[in-house]
Formats: C-alpha cells, sequence, structure tokens
C-alpha cells in the first residue's frame, strides 16, 4: 500500500527506476520514450553525466547557504550566463524553485515596483482565458483555466481580468490576415484596459507559446509587439511566462525573441534545471529592478531555497551543455522534421483538426467534425484515452481535455529533449498513431 498521495488515488504508478536519454525506464524494466519531457521539463533527457556531475561537485563544495547572509558562485554565474542572453534591458534576476514560484514572485516584484514609482493605485491584472500560470493561489488567480481554478475560486484573489488568448485556430475569421488577426486580438487588452481605467492595472501576463492549456499555442506575428505598445502607452507591466516555452524549447532560448518583444518580467522554470534540480527564475527589466534598489532598497518576498547553489549549479551545466553542443540547432531541426511527419500521418485525419507550435513545443488538436471544429464531448475523456494507450505502448505523452462550451478540444502535447534523434522521433510518431487509433476507437465505440 502506498503512503503517497498520488494525483490519482484509483491508479497506480509505475516505479521509474533509471534513464537513458530520451527514455525513462520503470522497475519492471519497461522503457518508456519521454516525448513530453514530463510537462517540457526534461529538455536534455535523464542521463546527462555532465549534468550529474556538476551537481554532484557542488553537494561536495557547498549545498546551501541561506541567501539572507550570502550569495553563491553557480547563482551569480547563473544570472551572468541567463541575462547576457536575454531580450534587451532584462539585466537582473531573482532565482526560485519552480515555475509557480516564478510567476508568485513577478508579480510581487511588478506590484512592489509600481508602489516604489508611487503608483500605489495599481493593483489590478489582467489575464487570459485557456492560461496557466501555476498552482499557487496568486498564480492560479491569474490563470484563465476554469478546470484547475473552479474548486478554489473562493480563495482566489478578484481583481484579475481576462482577456482571449490569441488562437487563431479557433478565433481567427476566415479571410481575416494573420495581422488583422494578431492586432485584432491584442487589441482587446486596450479595451480590458479602457473598461478598467488603465492607471489602476498593474500588469498583463501571458504565454507567449500557450503549452499545457492549449497544446503549443504560438502568437500569431504581430501580436506580442502590439501588446507591448499597449503596455509601454499606459504604464502596465508586460509579464511573460516562458516556464514551459522558454530555455530554447521553441528553438530560441527565449521563446519572445521571435516575437521581437522584451517583456519587463519574464518568467522560466522547467527546461532551466531540465529536472536535474528544481529550479525557476524572474529575469527583470532594468526599471524594476532599479524603482526597488533606488526606492527601499528590499524587495518584501523570498523563499528558503531562493539562489539554491546546487539547483543553480545544475541549471548552469543544463544551460551550458544546451550551447557546448548546440542543441538550438536540433531543437529547429527535429521540431521541422516533427511537424512534417505528423502533417504526413495525421494532416488529412478526420479528426486531427490543427497540428501546430515551434521548436520541439509541438501541439495537435483533436476534434469531432474537422469541417466545424466541434470538440469530442468532454464526458468521452478522449485526452485521457490518448495518454494511457500511449503509456501501454511505451509513449509520454502530455494530452489535455477539450471544454464543453466548445473553445478548445482535446489535445496532445509534444515536447521531447533536444536530444531527439531520428530513431526517437519515428517512434513517437508509429506509437502516437496507434494510440489515437485505438483512443479513438474507444470514443467512437
Ligand atoms: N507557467 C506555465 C506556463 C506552466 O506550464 C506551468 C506548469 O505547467 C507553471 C507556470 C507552473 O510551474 P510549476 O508547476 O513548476 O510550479
Amino acid at each position: 500500500m502506498t503512503r503517497i498521495l498520488h494525483r490519482s488515488t484509483r491508479q497506480s504508478y509505475p516505479i521509474a527506476v533509471g534513464g537513458d536519454g530520451p527514455y525513462i525506464i520503470a522497475q519492471d524494466g519497461q522503457r518508456y520514450l519521454d516525448a513530453s519531457g514530463g510537462a517540457a521539463v526534461s529538455c536534455l533527457g535523464h542521463s546527462r553525466r555532465d549534468v550529474i556531475e556538476a551537481v554532484q561537485a557542488q553537494l561536495d563544495r557547498l549545498p546551501y547557504a541561506h541567501t539572507a547572509f550570502f550569495s553563491n558562485q553557480p547563482s551569480e554565474e547563473l544570472a551572468e550566463h541567463l541575462t547576457s542572453r536575454a531580450p534587451e534591458g532584462l539585466e537582473h534576476v531573482y532565482f526560485v524553485s519552480g515555475g509557480s514560484e516564478a510567476n508568485e514572485t513577478a508579480l510581487k516584484l511588478a506590484r512592489q515596483a509600481a508602489v516604489e514609482r508611487g503608483e500605489s493605485q495599481r493593483t489590478q491584472i489582467v489575464a487570459r482565458h485557456q492560461s496557466y500560470h501555476g498552482n499557487t493561489l496568486g498564480a492560479l488567480g491569474a490563470s484563465g483555466n476554469p478546470g484547475r481554478r473552479a474548486l478554489y475560486g473562493p480563495l482566489l484573489a478578484d481583481n484579475v481580468h481576462f482577456i482571449d488568448p490569441c488562437y487563431a485556430y479557433r478565433y481567427q475569421e476566415a479571410g481575416e490576415s494573420d495581422l488583422d488577426y494578431a492586432l485584432r486580438a491584442a487589441d482587446q487588452l486596450e479595451t480590458k484596459l479602457q473598461e478598467l481605467g488603465p492607471e489602476t492595472v498593474l500588469a498583463f501576463i501571458a504565454e507567449p507559446v500557450v503549452g499545457a492549456t492549449l497544446g503549443a499555442v504560438p502568437a500569431v506575428e504581430g501580436y506580442l509587439k502590439r501588446i507591448r505598445e499597449i503596455c509601454d502607452r499606459h504604464g502596465v507591466t508586460l509579464i511573460l511566462d516562458e516556464v514551459m516555452s522558454g530555455m530554447g524549447r521553441t528553438g530560441t532560448l527565449y521563446a519572445c525573441r521571435q516575437d521581437g518583444v522584451a517583456p519587463d518580467l519574464l518568467t522560466c522554470a522547467k527546461g532551466l534545471g531540465a529536472g536535474y534540480q528544481p529550479v525557476g527564475a524572474v529575469l527583470m527589466s532594468n526599471a524594476i529592478y532599479d524603482a526597488i534598489a533606488n526606492g527601499s532598497g528590499a524587495f518584501q518576498h523570498g523563499f528558503t531555497y531562493i539562489g539554491h547553489p546546487t539547483a543553480c549549479a545544475g541549471a548552469l551545466a543544463v544551460q551550458r551543455a544546451i550551447e557546448r553542443d548546440d542543441l538550438l540547432a536540433n531543437v529547429i531541426g527535429q521540431g521541422d522534421k516533427l511537424r512534417a511527419d505528423l502533417t504526413a500521418h495525421f494532416g488529412k485525419h478526420p479528426h486531427v483538426g490543427d497540428i501546430r507550435g515551434r521548436g520541439l513545443f509541438v501541439g495537435m488538436e483533436l476534434v469531432a467534425d474537422r469541417a466545424t471544429k466541434a470538440p469530442f464531448d468532454p464526458a468521452e475523456k478522449l485526452h485521457a484515452r490518448i495518454k494511457s494507450a500511449a503509456f501501454a505502448r511505451g509513449l509520454v505523452c502530455y494530452p489535455n481535455g477539450g471544454t464543453a462550451d466548445g473553445t478548445r478540444g482535446d489535445h496532445v502535447l509534444l515536447a521531447p529533449p533536444y536530444i531527439l534523434e531520428d530513431s526517437h522521433r519515428e517512434e513517437l510518431v508509429e506509437k502516437l498513431e496507434a494510440a489515437l487509433a485505438d483512443a479513438l476507437g474507444q470514443v467512437s465505440g
């Protein structure tokens, strides 16, 4: 009998005991091709000796020192590594232990900087429907994810307002150009700010490529630039959540580089430590840093494990490995091939509505009817069936459910490691095809 409250108390979970590149090995010897990196975490696969040795070396030197008293070398070097490659102006960083903490921290940084600038009336946040920024109450409050919010609604802050995501497959109108759609979608922010009173709005938060909730939906070209202009016009802090999409997942270290936009705050986690260590970061603009440095001089926030030396040493080794092995070139090359393979296999499939993504961040949306884009009845739990059918074949992918109101269909998120080779990709597509056929067979009776 397990003593752990697992994700589901109705299911048993194989014990994972080993890793071999992109594979996880269970106690019974079964090998699983990890095609989603868990949830877009394990970007180097599961057995990088260089990262493991860097973590071990830091444990030998010094596992931990509290930041109320000390800084440490790995966090100083990691800060230098991340900021020297970041979009313009993001020259400072704050280290945490994961994505939810990173977004909580970003919201608090935005608030404190506004107060230090004398703008304490800025208390409202604008976020987007179909988004996920974390499970702590602040980050969940800013997440447009009805499923995750439902139970905790009464505990969530009521200062968050939502606009639609930039989601071309569902919201772009027939005959509308990409740019017209991008601008129309972004202008929802302007409308919302006018409704709320722009001087009362603190921040806008969005994922440049929507991960878990929608399945790798990238912003259409021009969207984020317009969002940046709107935020600048009204003094609203732009927070980009790159917890999933950052650290090379889309082919550039920071996803927003491809949109030509620099936010005021950028959060990352997952691929930062690649699962070798739990670690996240908030990159901040000089303006935010200066507001605090020239004001009270102390950020009113903190966790026990901020700037954890071993976590930062692991992350630094991960980031150096990505660069040393030129892995982003492989992300782009294998990502293109993966989308091409999926299009070849599923492009005309009656229940595959959309194949999308950037780099090795790829999604496939499933629909009951391709012509109307009507999703499957969520009660069918198609996504859960795909997950189990794939897992039974030794494939880990990350499906998520659709909504009854038709605002999204079931989808499968793929986020394989940057070390992906042709043979892994072929195995992935072959197993996914079989899993999909199996799951769809169960749904249609
Ligand atoms: N933000 C995004 C975009 C995410 O996808 C996630 C997790 O899936 C989070 C934040 C929360 O990160 P964590 O689970 O590390 O707290």
